[in-house]
């Protein structure tokens, strides 16, 4: 049995919490914030699993992980289901892109985009004409002629998730420290209220708070700050994420658990070169709320939750990096906005090229490749 410590409880250090417990190591997991009101980029996300869709920001490395993750999240959820008595709601509808008729010259750039990937319409995308986005998404406003249908993406409650994992790593004996903050000496040992923790093992999921408290970074490493508006409806139903193809901002809408008589929505999400962690500013909510408003006019009488922000944590080329300064320490980190899409492939990478006994479920070999 090794002992392992784990720096924060977001997405990379609650999902490695769980494989290394349930594998019989001791694990400890530090996170400066409190259990109930999380700091993670994760808990703001919308969880979306989205490789086609966010191909044109992304990179081929991440566009493959993405592939991959798509493979390895249902084999995952189902062990977690077993392991924490809890069900993650998967969405399984693919997603749609959209763009109002005004905005030709956005779509014909993402044709030529989809063109030039080289991917098979009817295996990996759909364009659909006017009735078909209908029939696909009836409460969508009317005025949307043509669609782009991604059927084999997903996404993911990302809020059950989280609560998931920590109930399944505890179960099989991690222990959480919530309001522990780690900081880090000039020899990259760990310490927390002045007092060294020694295990055999340390992997650091900090995300953006490694840049505060990281003795040296081998890389620049960013917060790219989102704001996401969290809403719902008794009167629309989406069955998939929706996302808007406009000039200006990149609109998505994510549908969450329905509750009652009433539907959970992520509306998101801005996207500023920006560590600033204070509350979403008037611009931004009239941004994201008048398209919003013109994608689902329906969506009028919802109402709003809360709004939240949060920094992503990104390197300079925008791909996540396994870095290992030290042979007993690993770092994970510039998930940027593709955590849910990157994270079982990373955590497929630590078992097979830095030797983490995770378990992990079998990759075909049109994947592992
Ligand atoms: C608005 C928004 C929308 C997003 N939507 C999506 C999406 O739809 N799909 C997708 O794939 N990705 C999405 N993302 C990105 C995703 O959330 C991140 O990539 C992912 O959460 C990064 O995971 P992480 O574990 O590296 O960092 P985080 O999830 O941020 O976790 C890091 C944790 O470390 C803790 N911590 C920091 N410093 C210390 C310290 N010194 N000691 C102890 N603990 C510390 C933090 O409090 C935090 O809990 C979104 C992000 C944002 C902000």
């Amino acid at each position: 049995m090794t002992s392992i410590a784990i720096a924060g409880a977001g997405l990379m250090g609650r999902l490695l919490a769980w494989r290394l417990s349930r594998q019989g190591h001791a694990v400890h997991v530090y996170e400066s914030s409190s259990a109930d009101q999380p700091a993670s980029a994760a808990y703001t996300a919308a969880g979306m699993i989205a490789p086609y869709s966010e191909r044109s920001v992304s990179d081929e490395g991440v566009f493959k992980r993405g592939l991959q993750s798509l493979c390895l999240w249902p084999a995952l959820l189902q062990e977690l289901h077993t392991d924490s008595g809890i069900e993650v709601a998967y969405g399984v509808g693919g997603s749609l892109l959209l763009a109002h008729p005004q905005d030709q010259q956005q779509w014909q750039r993402l044709r030529q985009q989809v063109d030039l990937y080289g991917w098979q319409e009817n295996s990996d995308f759909n364009w659909l004409n006017d009735a078909e986005v209908h029939a696909l998404e009836p409460d969508l406003a009317p005025s949307f002629k043509q669609g782009l249908w991604w059927p084999q993406e997903r996404h993911i409650d990302n809020h059950a998730l989280l609560t998931a994992l920590q109930q399944a790593a505890e179960q099989a004996g991690a222990v959480f420290h919530f309001e522990q903050t780690i900081e880090e000496d000039q020899t990259q040992g760990w310490w927390c209220h002045d007092q060294r923790i020694a295990e055999d093992r340390y992997l650091d999921c900090r995300g953006v708070g490694l840049k505060q408290s990281a003795a040296s970074l081998p890389r620049t490493l960013r917060g790219v700050r989102g704001e996401v508006c969290r809403l719902r409806s008794r009167d629309v139903r989406l069955q998939r994420p929706v996302r808007l193809l406009h000039p200006r901002y990149h609109l998505y809408l994510v549908p969450k658990q329905i509750v009652g008589d009433e539907q959970h929505f992520v509306l998101g999400a801005t996207e500023i070169e920006s560590e600033d962690r204070s509350s979403v500013s008037v611009r931004s909510a009239l941004e994201l709320l008048s398209a919003l408003y013109s994608v689902c006019p329906a969506l009028a009488e919802a109402r709003i939750d809360h709004f939240e922000q949060n920094l992503r944590p990104a390197y300079l080329d925008h791909c996540a990096h396994i870095d290992q300064p030290r042979p007993d320490l690993l770092r994970i980190n510039g998930l940027f906005r593709h955590g849910y899409l990157q994270a079982p492939a990373l955590l497929y990478e630590l078992q097979q090229q830095f030797g983490l006994a995770l378990a992990m479920p079998t990759l075909s070999m049109e994947h592992a490749a």
